[in-house]
Order: structure tokens, then sequence, then C-alpha cells
């Protein structure tokens, strides 16, 4: 079976490249490398001594990828492929829908003119925004309170809406915060310029490349003041797609969507000791004014995937943390 992979190249999908081809299935990547290296694609054929058929190309360029389409005869499509942080999205909305939203429809008809019938979309926690209900389940409030969640609500609609009018069938993957890198250290998340996420910018300061963190908000409605957030391992994230897949392979039609988190809550002040017993490393850290847009604490409610898709997290925080810095550790530089 060939899966065609957009942002293949990129953090979660080349974890998920690796599931892929160790559970047996063909993989195409397309990926315009904006936010990611050539290399993460090598080191996934490296793991797993399997290749990969892969295209640098841009999933707005409606012409290349049908082309690829056309080529690569795909089975089902994983749909990565987005620009992805919330502030850079308050900056740049426009880009932001083009091309997230722009990509997604162009992908939808690629799959319409070349008969493929079957998609998983990464979405997001950010889709439920300033919901309050916890843990979030999936029929939770839609509320996104940015331009990035609003593309990734945008994009859920768009398929659901595609795959309801050819019969087709999709799941839809809503990752809580993946974290952590492939047991090899040899692929992990390479941000470009200053992380904005939590773990990657721990890791920077443990290696030095980043003086102190800044923890924003110690006055949260949480037992230490600090944000609560549900991580997830990667290769967890990965493994759910795999799930995914199979889940595609018995229902010929239909939308599906899941939470996919570990259904607990850690605070920044728990993920900074924990990081700091992985690697053995003092975080120096100083608190700061809430991050706007920041909600006191959100985490999932996984039941639905563990019952329908047969999927659970099965790595804490610890191994989320081990596996950060030993990237971190081997790659100071990401992939540069
Ligand atoms: P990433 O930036 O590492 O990967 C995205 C990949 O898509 C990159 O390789 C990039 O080069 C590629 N890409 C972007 N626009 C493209 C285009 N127009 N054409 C071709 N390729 C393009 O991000 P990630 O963390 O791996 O995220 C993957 C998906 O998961 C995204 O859809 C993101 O919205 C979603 N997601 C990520 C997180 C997270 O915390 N990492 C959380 C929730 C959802
Ligand atoms: N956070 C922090 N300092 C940072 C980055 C993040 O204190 O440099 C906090 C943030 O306020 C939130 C948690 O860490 O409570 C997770 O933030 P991240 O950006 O990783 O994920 P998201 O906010 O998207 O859930």
């Amino acid at each position: 079976m060939n899966i065609l992979v957009t942002g293949g190249a990129g953090y979660i999908g080349s974890h998920t490249c690796v599931e892929l081809l160790e559970a047996g299935y063909n993989v195409t990547v397309v990926d315009n490398l904006s936010g990611s290296s050539r290399k993460a694609v090598e080191r996934v054929e490296n793991i797993t001594g399997k290749n990969i058929s892969f295209y640098e190309a841009d999933i707005c360029d409606k012409n290349t990828l049908f082309d690829i389409f056309d080529r690569e005869k795909a089975d089902a499509v994983i749909h990565f492929a987005a620009l992805k942080s919330i502030p850079d999205s308050v900056a740049r909305p426009l880009e932001y829908y083009n091309n997230n939203v722009t990509g997604t429809i162009n992908i939808c008809e690629a799959m319409k003119k070349f008969g493929v019938s079957k998609i998983v979309l990464s979405s997001s926690a950010a889709v439920y925004g300033k919901t309050t209900e916890l843990p979030v389940k999936e029929s939770s409030p839609l509320l996104p309170v940015n331009p990035y969640g609003r593309t990734k609500l945008i994009q859920e609609q768009i398929i659901c809406d595609f795959c309801g009018s050819i019969n087709g069938a999709s799941v839809i993957l809503r990752y809580f915060n993946p974290v952590g890198a492939h047991k090899s250290g040899l692929i992990g998340e390479d941000p470009k310029g200053t992380p904005s996420n939590l773990v990657p910018y721990i890791s920077q300061v443990a290696c030095g490349r980043l003086k102190q963190l800044n923890i924003y908000g110690d006055d949260y409605e949480t037992p230490d003041g600090t944000g609560v957030r549900d991580y997830i391992h990667v290769v967890d994230v990965a493994k759910g797609h795999i799930k995914a897949i199979e889940k595609l392979n018995h229902e010929k039609s239909g939308n599906f969507i899941f939470n996919i988190g570990t259904g607990k809550g850690y605070s920044v002040i728990e993920m900074m000791k924990s990081f700091e017993k992985a690697s053995g490393k003092n975080i120096d850290f100083v608190f700061s004014s809430r991050r706007e847009g920041d909600v006191d604490a959100c985490y999932a409610d996984v039941s639905l995937a563990q019952r329908e898709l047969g999927w659970k997290a099965e790595y804490g925080i610890d191994d989320m943390c081990s596996d950060a810095w030993k990237w971190q550790k081997l790659n100071p530089e990401g992939y540069r």
C-alpha cells in the first residue's frame, strides 16, 4: 500500500514515515522543505533501511501536485504539510490561510482527480482554543483563538465536506503537545529560529544555545501556578497514524475525529524538573508575565481513540524528556 505523506520531512511527518516504513507501507513524501530539511528524510531511510520516494514540491503548486499523484498512485494520503507557529500566524495570517487552506483544497482536488478516497489529517488542540471543559472531548466547543487554530478548523471542515462529496473516508487527529524524539537520536524537532514551544526551548537552554527559560505566568489556576498541558511523545503520535490508516482500510466512508494525547496534564515546572533529571543539567529560569492567549490548563479525553482506534499513548514525560535531550545532545544545531 502506497501512502502519500505531505510534510513528511517535518517533525511529526518524519517520525510517522519511520512507523509507516517499519509497518511495511511504501511511502511517498511531498515537502517544500520550508520548515524542515532533506536530511530528515535521509535519516528516516537510515533508521529503517528502506527508501522513500521524495519530491521537493509545494502543495500550493497544483500542477506539480497533480503530476506527483499521477506518477505515484497513492492508496491514501496523510496530510501534515502546514505552517504551524501561533505567533507567526498572528503576524502573517494571509500566508497561513493561503498555505494551510489552499494547500488542503489542492490535496482534495488531486485526490478527486486521481481517485484517492482516504485521508488522515493533522489537526490540533488549537481548534478547541478557549474551551473550558476539561478533559477536552472531541465534542467540546470549537473556539480557536488565533489564525493558526482557525486554519486547522477550516482544514477539518474542508476534508469532511470533501469526503462526504466523494463517499470517501477521513481520520482527523487532533494532537495535543507532541514532544520528544525517535530513540535513535537521529530525527527530532528542529525549529527555525528561537523556539516558541516549551520543550525545544528547555532543550536549547540545557545545551547552552539559550540562556534562560522564561516561564510565562505563575498565577494560573493550577497546582503550582504554571500552565498545564497534555504532552505526548512524538513516537506515540506517529503510531496513531498507523492506527488511523488501519481504520481507513476498514471504513469505506465517513469522517472520524480523535484526540491524540495522554489524557494527563503536566505543568511547566513539572516538565522542567523532568528535563533536568533526564539531562543532568540545571535549567536556569525566570518567571515572566503570561503569554497572550494561553489558557490555564488543557488536556485531552483520549477514551474515543482508545475505543475506536485501539490506540493509547505508551510513553510518559520522563521518556519524552530523555529522548528530546538525546536528539538535542547529538544534534545541537538540529539538521544544520
Ligand atoms: P513541521 O513544520 O516540522 O512539519 C511541517 C512540514 O510541512 C515541514 O516539513 C514543511 O516544510 C512542510 N510544508 C509546509 N508547507 C508546505 C507546502 N505548502 N508544501 C509542501 N510542504 C509544506 O511541523 P510538525 O510539528 O511536524 O507539524 C505537522 C502537522 O501537525 C502540521 O499540520 C501541524 O499543524 C500539526 N500539529 C503540530 C503540532 C506540534 O506541536 N508540532 C501540534 C498540533 C498539530
Ligand atoms: N511556556 C513557557 N515558556 C516558554 C514556552 C512555553 O512557560 O518559553 C509555557 C506556555 O505558557 C504553556 C506551556 O509552556 O503553558 C506549553 O507551551 P507551548 O507553546 O509548548 O504549547 P501550547 O501553548 O501551544 O500548548
